[in-house]
């Protein structure tokens, strides 16, 4: 099963993402973490998207698709199971090269597009207040999901930061972005009759619960 996993920033894609793909062992794609991670290693990519990133707006189509599809090929037997696509696609172009390019080159299909809906003054909340692990990817929330020891990871026991793109300035831009680019693939997908609306207003568990009983049916 290949999941599209869509929401604002902060909606809780990551942390949803990684239920899931524990839950039915999907392989989370993140194209964020890949970023930051190729950042990290001083990859091309990852210097490259860099100067987007900090500024709060989307990296260049061309880089991104690129280095998505790099990851699924070289990555295709961690997929067997399918995959979850955290983040990705965030504007209609990128819609159009998943179902175009990216998908009948790896010979697959999408099965589900779920959009995590929260109101936008909460966002921010969620957002400041979000410590991510350098390792592993996993967010944390100092006052909704705090980890069992400040700074670190429950997950890896890596270390918690606040990444650079989480200050007043660059959120700001995000949300920008998200409303001008990447909300407009809310209608695009349920046009096609493929998209199901997730209330990611509550608690982190029962957001989980919907999305569980979304893919049954
Ligand atoms: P996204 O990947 O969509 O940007 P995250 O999954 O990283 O979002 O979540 C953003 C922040 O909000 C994190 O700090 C996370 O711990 C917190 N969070 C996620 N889901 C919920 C929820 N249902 N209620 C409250 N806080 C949440
Ligand atoms: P969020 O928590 O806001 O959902 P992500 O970790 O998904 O954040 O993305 C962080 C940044 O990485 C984005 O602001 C953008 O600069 C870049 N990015 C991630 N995915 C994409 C994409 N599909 N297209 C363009 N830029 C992207
Ligand atoms: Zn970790």
């Amino acid at each position: 099963m290949n999941i599209i996993l869509m929401g604002p920033p902060g909606a809780g894609k990551g942390t949803q993402a990684k239920k899931i793909s524990e839950e039915l062992g999907l392989a989370h794609v993140s194209t964020g973490d890949l970023f930051r991670n190729a950042l990290r290693s001083m990859n091309e990519f990852g210097v490259k998207a860099n100067a987007y990133m900090e500024k709060g707006e989307l990296v260049p189509d061309s880089l991104t698709n690129e280095m998505l599809l790099d990851h699924l090929e070289k990555n295709k037997d961690a997929m067997a199971a399918g995959f979850i696509l955290d983040g990705y696609p965030r504007n209609v172009d990128q819609a159009e090269h998943l179902a175009n390019v990216i998908l009948p080159k790896l010979g697959t299909k999408i099965d589900a597009v779920l959009n995590i809906a929260v109101p936008s003054q909460k966002l921010i909340t969620r957002l400041s207040g979000r410590r991510t692990c350098r390792d592993c990817g996993t967010s944390f929330h100092v006052e909704f999901n705090p980890p069992k020891v400040e700074g670190v990871c429950d997950n890896c026991g890596g270390e918690l930061y606040q990444r650079a793109d989480e200050n007043e300035t660059a959120v700001a831009k995000r949300l920008d972005t998200y409303d001008q680019a990447t909300r407009p693939l809310i209608e695009y997908y349920a046009n096609k009759g493929e998209l199901t609306e997730i209330n990611g207003d509550q608690s982190m568990d029962k957001v989980f619960a919907d999305i569980k009983e979304s893919l049954k049916g």
